[in-house]
C-alpha cells in the first residue's frame, strides 16, 4: 500500500508511521527525518537546509521533490510505503502525482491548542536522541535523560515562535492539499486528539 499521512506538525503522524511500517512491512519515508539526519552529519544539503528548519518554513520544493522521487525509486518502496510530511505544497503533489501513484491519503486532524501542548513540551536527549515529553513522558529527573543521563534539549523548530510560524506555513502551504486529495476520493480522515493507542486503531481500521 502506497499512502500519505497529511496533517498539521503534533498530529502524531511520525508515531503512527513508525508504528504501521512494523505492521505492513513497508518504509517509512519522513522528509523531515532526513533534513534533519543531513543537518546532524554536516552534510551539504543539511548546511543548506538549516536556518529554513530551524525558523519552521518550507525547504524548496525542488530540492525536497529531487529527494523523495530518488528515495521512491530504490526497491523497497515497489509494494508500498509510507509518506510523511511529503507533499507539504500543491507544487509537491503535483510532482509526486507524475512518478507514483498512491493508494491513499489519510488525514490526521488535530485541534490547534493541542499541537502546540505537545510540540512546546518535547524534549530530545543530546546524547542518545531519546524523546521525552514534559508532561506525558517526563524524564525521572528533570532536564536529564533517564537512559544515559544526557542533557535534554529543545529543538529550535519546537521554540515557540517556530511552532506558531510552522502552524501558519501548515494553514497557507499544506491544508489546502486536503480538497486536492478529497476530489480524488483518496482522503481518509482520523481523529488524532486521542491516544496513540486509539488513534492506531482507527489508522489500522481504516487500512484494512
Ligand atoms: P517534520 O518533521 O515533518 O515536521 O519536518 C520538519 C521540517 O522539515 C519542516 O518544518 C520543514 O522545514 C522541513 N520539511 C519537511 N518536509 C518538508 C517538505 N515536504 N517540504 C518542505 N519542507 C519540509
Amino acid at each position: 500500500m502506497k499512502m500519505i499521512l497529511l496533517g498539521p506538525p503534533g498530529a502524531g503522524k511520525g508515531t503512527m508511521a513508525a508504528r504501521m511500517k512494523e505492521e505492513l512491512n513497508i518504509p517509512h519515508i519522513s522528509t523531515g527525518d532526513i533534513f534533519r539526519a543531513a543537518i546532524k552529519n554536516q552534510t551539504e544539503l543539511g548546511v543548506k537546509v538549516k536556518a529554513i528548519i530551524d525558523r519552521g518554513d518550507l525547504v524548496p520544493d525542488d530540492l525536497t521533490v529531487a529527494l523523495v522521487k530518488e528515495r521512491l525509486s530504490e526497491d523497497d518502496t515497489k509494494t508500498g510505503y509510507i509518506l510523511d510530511g511529503f507533499p507539504r505544497t500543491s507544487g509537491q503533489a503535483d510532482a509526486l502525482a507524475e512518478f507514483s501513484a498512491v493508494d491513499g491519503v489519510i488525514n490526521f486532524t488535530v485541534s490547534e491548542e493541542e499541537v502546540v501542548r505537545r510540540l512546546s513540551g518535547r524534549r530530545l536527549c543530546k546524547e542518545c536522541g531519546t524523546g521525552y515529553h514534559v508532561e506525558f513522558i517526563p524524564p525521572k529527573k528533570e532536564g536529564i535523560c533517564d537512559k544515559c543521563g544526557g542533557e535534554l534539549y529543545t529543538r529550535d523548530d519546537d521554540q515557540i515562535d517556530s511552532i506558531k510560524n510552522r502552524l501558519n506555513v501548515y494553514a497557507d502551504s499544506t491544508e489546502p492539499l486536503i480538497s486536492y486529495y478529497r476530489e480524488k476520493g483518496l482522503i481518509r480522515d482520523i481523529d488524532a486528539g486521542q491516544n496513540p493507542d486509539d488513534v492506531f486503531a482507527n489508522f489500522k481500521k481504516v487500512i484494512s
